[in-house]
Formats: structure tokens, sequence, C-alpha cells
């Protein structure tokens, strides 16, 4: 099954994406790890993005589907859960032959809807564990122990450069200008769901669960 999760920054793409993959062994494509991934190891490409990336702006169509054209190659049995892309129209159009020509379809679009003064909210408490992805936030899911991932014990606790508010209003922005037209293509081709992102994790990943059963 390939699903794409698609919503706002802060939405919480990346926290239903993990839960897939522990629950049905689908694989997480999140570009926004593959870029962040790509500039920590100094390519050029990595050097090429890093300022658009802190800046909130959308990189390069090219970049994001040579990404992803990389990964769905080698395909997974359990299919893919793309987080974060398709951002755009082309990118949506790219996916759909990448797909077609590994002999592959989509199954369904998730929108996690939720309104932009709680993404604020979100964004500016959120941080993530840099050894295994796990996603917290100050007031609504702390560490049990200060400064210790619960999920793996690792003491890598990082906030990302892009999580201010100055690079939020931008990415909301380009959110709302090139990635929102996507749900009426989606809901057009009859493929989009949508599910309270408002609501507690638990229960977003029971309605994702209802919707693509
Ligand atoms: P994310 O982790 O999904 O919030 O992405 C972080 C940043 O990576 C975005 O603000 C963009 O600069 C870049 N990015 C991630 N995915 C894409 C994409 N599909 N198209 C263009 N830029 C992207």
């Amino acid at each position: 099954m390939n699903i794409i999760l698609l919503g706002p920054p802060g939405a919480g793409k990346g926290t239903q994406a993990r839960r897939l993959v522990e629950e049905k062994g689908m694989e997480q494509l999140s570009t926004g790890d593959m870029l962040r991934e790509a500039r920590t190891s100094g390519t050029e490409m990595g050097e090429k993005v890093a300022a658009v990336m802190d800046a909130g702006q959308l990189v390069t169509d090219e970049i994001v589907i040579g990404l992803i054209e990389e990964k769905i190659k080698t395909g997974n049995p359990a299919g893919y859960i793309f987080d974060g892309f398709p951002r755009t129209l082309p990118q949506a159009d790219a996916l759909a032959e990448l797909l077609s020509r590994n002999g592959a379809q989509l199954e369904a679009v998730i929108e996690i809807a939720v309104d932009d003064e709680a993404l604020v909210d979100r964004i500016s408490g959120r941080f993530t564990c840099g050894d295994c992805g796990e996603v917290y936030h100050d007031t609504t899911k702390p560490t049990q122990q200060e400064g210790v991932c619960d999920h793996c014990a690792g003491v890598n606790l990082k906030r990302r450069a892009d999580d201010n508010a100055d690079s939020l209003r931008t990415r909301l922005m380009e959110y709302y200008k090139k990635t929102s037209p996507l749900l009426g293509y989606y809901y057009a081709n009859g493929d989009l769901k949508s599910v309270d992102g408002l609501q507690n994790i638990d229960v977003v990943a029971k309605e994702i669960e209802a919707a693509l059963s």
C-alpha cells in the first residue's frame, strides 16, 4: 500500500508516519529527513539546499523528485508512506509516473488538517531525537527524563533550525501557495481522505487506520 500524508508543517505527518512504520512495516519516505541528512553529510546538494531550507522555502522539484526516485527503485513490499512529498503539482505528477513505472499505485492520500494557530504552537515547542527520530513537544509530549529520549534512550535531542517564527511564516505561505492545491488535485482523483489533526495522537492514528481500511 502506498499512501501520502498531506498537511502543513507541524500537522503531525512525521509522528503518524512513524506509527504506520511500526504497525504495518511500511517505509517512511520523508523528503525533509533526506534533505537534512544531505546537509549534514556535506554533499554538494546538501550545501545547495541548506539556505533554502533555513529560509522555509521549497527546494527545487528536480532535487526532491530525484531523491524519491532513488528510494523507490528498490521497492518495498509493504509499501511507502510519502511524508512531505509531493509538495507541488509537478511533484504529484512525477510521483504518479514513478509509481506506475515501478508497477505500483497510490492507494490513498490522507490530509491531516490543523488550523494555523495550533501549528505555530506545535512547531515552536517541537524537538526530536537525533538518533531515532522520535518527535516531542515541550508541553504536550515532553520526555519522561529531561534530555533523554523515551524511545531509544539517546541523549541527542535537538530543535530544527527552521522551527522558528520567521521561517514558519514562509513555510506556511509556501504550503498555501504551492502544496494546498494538491488537496483539490487528489480530491478530484478520488484519493483524498481527511482527518482532524487537532485530536490527540492516538485518535488521529485510529482515524488514519479507519481511512485506510
Ligand atoms: P519537512 O521536514 O517536511 O518540514 O521539510 C523541511 C524543509 O525541507 C522544507 O521547508 C523544504 O525547504 C524542504 N522540503 C522537504 N520536502 C520538500 C519537497 N517535497 N519539496 C520541496 N522542498 C521540500
